[in-house]
């Protein structure tokens, strides 16, 4: 199947195949469909697999098809996620797909300062994408209304209830008009999903798809066996014989705890490897600087909790 093949206009089409994508993946092959007739949606799948685009491709089709003339902007869509790196993946994602369409858009999450999310809203959007306590913070100060929306999307709804946003999420949602569409990716149906999705959703068209191979081909995958008092230096170690081998550094590693994240990153600095830290005593400043330097080179080795 072909992008071409699912109805998606020229504006869409374009910027689609500007990003160099032929073929939808198999959640946007039964997704796109599903959500352009306008019914609800529950979908399992995990990141990586397109989810992002299988709900942004049909909400920016159905929204420039429905264009409401004149006067200002209102909200219609509201796509809550429940990590501010994951609100900013979406967004991009709006932007790059939307970008021939004319929609406006934004995204608003914590750690950082409201005015500027106050002013982008108060410009006028379709499309708002928000982690749920931005989003109840400016909602208690009269900045968003959610009186317009007409398509909601819960993405990663499973970690949203693992975060406990459960109440948060209701007191939203119970706000969203009911004659809505509304969409909720989850990579589990756990019974909690089930019970989220019977409150919110309507006869809901369920799509499942299998999880890919969790690595790509070109991943080759090794297994040291290290006493935990010679982990770093075994790291050092993979990373020098990278170096003499004439490979790039460039790696992420993943700790378990915040302490153990700082203090790794410390001493790979010490051995001569440019490292980052990002964790949750990091600010969303330092954070993004981080994963900034990180994808421009900057940084060699990205701990991360
Ligand atoms: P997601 O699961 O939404 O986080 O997307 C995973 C990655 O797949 C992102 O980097 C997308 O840019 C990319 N992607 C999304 N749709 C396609 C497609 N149809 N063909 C190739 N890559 C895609």
């Amino acid at each position: 199947m072909l992008f071409t093949d699912l109805g998606l206009s020229e504006s869409i089409l374009r910027a689609i195949s500007e990003e160099g994508y032929t073929s939808p993946t198999p959640i946007q092959e039964k997704s796109i469909p599903a959500v352009l007739k306008g019914g609800d949606l529950l979908a399992a799948a995990q990141t990586g697999t397109g989810k992002t685009a299988g709900f942004t491709l049909p909400i920016l089709q159905r929204l420039s098809t429905t264009a409401k003339a004149g006067g200002k902007r209102q909200l219609r869509v509201l796509i809550l996620t429940p990590t501010r790196e994951l609100a900013a993946q979406v967004q991009e994602s709006v932007v790059t797909y939307g970008k021939y369409t004319g929609l406006k858009s934004t995204v608003i999450f914590g750690g950082v300062g409201a005015n500027p999310q106050i002013k982008a809203i108060a410009a006028g959007l379709d499309i708002l994408v928000a982690t749920p306590g931005r989003l109840l913070d400016l909602m208690s100060q009269n900045c968003v209304s959610l009186a317009n929306i007409e398509i909601l999307v819960l993405d990663e709804a499973d970690r949203m209830l693992d975060m406990g946003f459960l109440p948060d999420l209701q007191r939203i949602i119970d706000l969203i008009p009911a004659q809505r569409q509304t969409l909720l990716f989850s990579a589990t149906f756990s019974p909690e999903i089930k019970k989220l999705a019977q409150s919110y959703l309507r006869t809901p068209v369920t799509v499942e798809v299998a999880r890919q191979n969790a690595a790509a081909d070109t991943v080759k995958q090794v297994v040291h066996m290290v006493a935990a008092s010679d982990k770093q230096r075994a790291i050092v170690k993979v990373l020098e014989a990278r170096t003499l081998a004439g490979l790039s550094r460039q790696c992420i590693i993943f700790t378990n705890s915040r302490l153990g994240c700082a203090k790794l990153s410390r001493a790979l600095e010490r051995d001569g490897i440019k490292a980052g830290a990002i964790h949750g005593d990091k600010s969303q400043g330092e954070r993004t600087l981080t994963l900034d330097a990180f994808k421009s080179g900057a940084i060699e080795a990205l701990v991360a909790t």
